[in-house]
C-alpha cells in the first residue's frame, strides 16, 4: 500500500526504533508509548486489519504471533506482557495496517477482559 505509514516503516522509508525483523515480520517501538515497553509487531505485507485476515494470509499473521515470545525473551520481558490488536472504529484503530501492541514494563493495571 503506497500511502500506508506502517508499510513505509517496514520498508525502512520512515525511521523507527527496530526491535526485531525477519523475512515476514517487523517490530518496533511505538512512537507514543503507553507503558515503559510498548512495541508494535506487524506483518511486512499490508493487511489492513484483523477483518482482512483470511486463509491466504493467516500464516503471515501467525508469524507475527510467533515473533512475540522471541522478542519477549530478547527484551527480558520476564514479568509478562499484554498483546492487543485494535480492529475498527469502536476499538480505536488509527493505523490501518494490522499490528499487535505489546505492552510491558510495569504491572498493567485494570484489565478490560
Ligand atoms: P492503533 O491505535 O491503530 O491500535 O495503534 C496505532 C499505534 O501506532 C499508536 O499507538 C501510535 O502511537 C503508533 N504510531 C502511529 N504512527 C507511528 C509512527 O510513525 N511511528 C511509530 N513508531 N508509531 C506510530
Ligand atoms: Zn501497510
Amino acid at each position: 500500500m503506497s500511502n500506508c505509514i506502517f508499510c513505509k516503516i517496514a520498508a525502512g522509508e520512515i525511521k523507527s526504533a527496530s526491535v526485531y525483523e525477519d523475512e515476514h515480520v517487523y517490530a518496533f517501538k511505538d512512537i507514543n508509548p503507553q507503558t515503559p515497553v510498548h512495541l508494535l509487531v506487524i506483518p511486512k505485507k499490508h493487511i489492513a486489519s484483523m477483518n482482512e485476515m483470511n486463509a491466504e494470509n493467516s500464516a503471515l499473521v501467525a508469524k507475527c504471533l510467533e515473533a512475540i515470545p522471541k522478542i519477549a525473551k530478547d527484551l527480558k520481558l520476564d514479568g509478562g506482557y499484554r498483546v492487543i490488536a485494535n480492529c475498527g472504529a469502536d476499538a480505536g484503530q488509527t493505523v490501518f495496517h494490522l499490528h499487535f501492541h505489546v505492552l510491558a514494563g510495569r504491572p498493567l493495571g485494570e484489565k478490560l477482559v
